[in-house]
C-alpha cells in the first residue's frame, strides 16, 4: 500500500533530500529527534521489517551502506550515531514503508523509551 513516503519518492510532496540513488532515497525527518535525523527508505515499497523476503536482503544491505555514507557526508561518523528501524505498532512505526532512522549530532540515551 502506498504511503506518504511513496509520494516523496514520486516527488508529489517535497522533502529535504540528502541522498538518492537507484535503490534508495534519504531525506531529513520532518519532526527531528536529534540535530541530524534522516529517514532512509528503499524505492521498493516494503511495508515493514516484518514483511521482508529473503530476496530483499540486497536492498537492506544497500540501506545500511547508504546510512554509513550519509553519516560520513553529514559529519556525524566520528562522534557516532544510531540507526533504528521501528517495526509495527509496538515498535513505534507510524509510516508503513520500511525505513531506517539515522540519528546523530548529540549523545543519544540508551535504552530508548
Ligand atoms: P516511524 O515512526 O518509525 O514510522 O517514522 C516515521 C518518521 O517519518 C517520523 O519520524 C516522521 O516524523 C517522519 N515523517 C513523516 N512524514 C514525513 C515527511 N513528509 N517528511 C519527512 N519526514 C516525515
Amino acid at each position: 500500500m502506498p504511503s506518504i513516503f511513496s509520494k516523496i519518492i514520486n516527488r508529489e510532496i517535497p522533502a529535504d533530500i540528502v541522498f538518492e540513488d537507484e535503490v534508495c532515497m534519504a531525506f531529513r525527518d520532518i519532526n527531528p529527534q536529534a540535530p541530524v535525523h534522516v529517514v532512509i527508505i528503499p524505492k521498493k515499497e516494503i511495508r515493514s521489517l516484518a514483511d521482508i523476503a529473503p530476496a530483499d536482503k540486497e536492498i537492506l544491505g544497500h540501506l545500511l551502506v547508504s546510512a554509513a555514507k550519509i553519516a560520513e557526508k553529514l559529519k556525524i561518523d566520528k562522534n557516532g550515531y544510531r540507526v533504528v528501524i521501528n517495526t509495527n505498532d509496538d515498535g513505534g512505526q507510524t509510516v508503513f514503508h520500511i525505513h531506517l532512522h539515522l540519528l546523530g549530532g548529540r549523545a543519544l540515551k540508551w535504552p530508548p523509551g
